[in-house]
């Protein structure tokens, strides 16, 4: 088969795969470099298809008109390669508006001869149409115009800084990226090759121009690069951009769990003592092995664990979250660690949950925690038979001492006193102010009569001891309500025990104060007796 017949069956099907590859380009127009990759796709396609129309032509008229006008689409498309190179190496700026105008002056200027050419013949200087076989007729072109060589060296120059702002950006490119610029690369340099070939020569025999088939070759290349290898959809600017200066510590490992790619803060998590060091190929688990879960095989998504550090001979607490990196198959690549310090977060989050159950003067039990502690606690003597009793003691005319001494003198009181209440009781015992002076005790495992001897011995304490205070010493006495539940059931709830308790409160007080109480059935005790 002669070659313009090889060129006429292969153009098309080049022409539709450009078609197709600049449709999915299109799509993906958010992925750096894509959209003018797709440009220059269908400039490319215009190219092979305006290359085979000229062979096909009926007359040398429409196959010179139809070389003329494939110049629109010869000189378009090496723009349109430079701007994917400058746009996928994060250097967009010059192919903004006004600069990306500049691009276009000679081309223009080479539009306007071509179609000109027979006043001046700065482009062909000297062509015919000659037939090459019964069906195909072919421009060739003897002598070129003082102006095409301009014009193809401006050509060769885009595409020469292409190829050379994508192999410096592979070069300083991270590991991970290598694969996709050789793409990148080889389908910038095989176009040139075979048009040099074609323009000066090199083969004899070689007639027709096979560059826009070597074009859209490349330009599938060029796709593959940077669809099937992207590994994050971002360009590798944005990639060191994001990478380099995040908070996070980030780490990407191969398959075996080697490290591949490592960002400041993990390496210096890592290898505090020595920044030289890269970690490149080291195996996480020799580094981390606490922290390092199973890298399993399995497609688990987002694994979180939590580990600890020493940094600066402090311990710190960090969260890791693994995924598990996938390429176009889903078929598991490696996987991304990020590494976040979370000791201040933790620590903050502690302060807010104590904040959130403390009581702000006295640092006892608030009411509301207070509350779920005991209901735990009642489900507790629930499930093991236990008794469990309750008490709840108020100060005796405690506004007294406000309005004696004043609120200050009073809060004094409070706190000296719920002092005293955690000191004097045991730990398992939950200690909480209910409001104002009035205290609760839960006392697990206590029986009415173990309960009963504790209250009584607060009670006499309390009015043994006076506080010292900046005024004087003030001495205070206490009335208690005390409710016990000895056979635990599942009726048995905090709220009857607090009301029962309150009741017997008021009996306390009514009967005189400085004494505990118990419910109307059951006996009382006065301090002092
Ligand atoms: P009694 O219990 O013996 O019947 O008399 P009381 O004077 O203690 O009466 P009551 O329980 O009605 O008053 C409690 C007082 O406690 C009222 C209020 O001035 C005081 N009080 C409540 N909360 C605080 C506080 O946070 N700080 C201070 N200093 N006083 C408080
Ligand atoms: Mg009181």
């Amino acid at each position: 088969m002669d070659q313009y017949f090889l060129f006429v069956i292969l153009a098309p099907i080049a022409a539709i795969i450009s078609i197709w590859t600049a449709v999915y380009a299109w799509h993906r127009r958010l992925v750096s470099g894509a959209w003018m990759l797709s440009l220059a796709l269908l400039a490319i396609t215009g190219w092979l298809f305006s290359s085979t129309l000229e062979l096909t032509a009926a007359t040398a008229q429409a196959t010179i008109l139809i070389a003329k006008l494939s110049y629109l689409f010869i000189l378009s498309a090496p723009i349109f390669l430079l701007g994917f190179a400058l746009e996928y190496t994060g250097k967009e700026k010059w192919i903004s508006y006004p600069r990306f105008i500049l691009f276009w002056i000679i081309p223009t200027i080479t539009f306007f001869l071509v179609q000109t050419n027979d006043l001046h013949g700065l482009i062909w200087f000297n062509y015919s149409v000659v037939p090459v076989n019964q069906t195909l007729q072919v421009l060739r072109i003897t002598a070129y115009g003082s102006w095409f060589w301009l014009q193809a060296a401006y050509n060769y120059s885009l595409i020469i800084t292409g190829v050379v702002i994508i192999s410096n950006q592979y070069i300083r490119a991270n590991i991970l990226y290598r694969k996709q610029m050789g793409w990148i690369i080889l389908g910038a340099v095989s176009p040139l090759t075979f048009n040099l070939i074609y323009i000066l020569r090199l083969i004899p025999t070689l007639k027709k121009d096979f560059s826009p088939l070597a074009f859209a070759f490349a330009c599938l290349s060029l796709a593959i690069g940077i669809f099937r290898h992207r590994l994050l959809d971002i360009m590798p600017i944005a990639r060191n951009t994001i990478i380099e200066n995040m908070e996070e510590g980030m780490i990407v490992l191969d398959i075996e769990g080697r490290m591949i790619d490592i960002n400041p803060v993990a390496r210096r998590l890592l290898f505090p003592s020595d920044q030289e060091v890269t970690g490149i190929g080291a195996s996480l688990i020799d580094y981390l092995p606490t922290a390092t879960p199973s890298l399993a095989k399995d497609d688990q998504k987002n694994r979180g664990f939590e580990f600890a550090i020493e940094v600066n001979e402090r311990k710190r607490l960090f969260e890791g979250k693994l995924s598990s990196l996938r390429d176009f198959q889903d078929k598991c690549i490696g996987y991304l660690l990020i590494l976040q310090d979370i000791t201040e977060q933790k620590k903050l989050y502690q302060e807010i949950e104590r904040l959130a159950s403390r009581d702000t003067l006295t640092d006892l039990n608030n009411r509301r925690h207070l509350f779920s502690l005991g209901e735990k606690e009642i489900d507790r003597a629930k499930r093991y038979k236990h008794p469990i009793s309750l008490l709840i003691i108020d100060i005796d005319f405690f506004k007294e001492i406000n309005d004696t001494y004043g609120h200050v003198i009073g809060d004094q009181i409070l706190k000296r006193f719920s002092f005293f209440l955690q000191s004097t009781l045991r730990s398992v015992d939950i200690i909480g102010r209910y409001g104002g002076d009035e205290f609760i005790v839960i006392l697990p495992q206590a029986s009415l009569n173990t309960a009963h001897i504790t209250a009584f011995r607060l009670c006499c304490t309390t009015d043994n001891n006076a506080y010292h205070t900046e005024a004087e010493e003030i001495h205070i006495t206490l009335s208690i309500g005390l409710s016990s539940e000895s056979n635990v059931t599942h009726n048995t709830n905090l709220h009857s025990l607090l009301e029962r308790a309150d009741r017997a409160l008021y009996l306390a007080k009514s009967r005189g104060r400085n004494q505990v109480a118990l419910e109307e059935t059951q006996k009382n005790t006065q301090a002092q007796l």
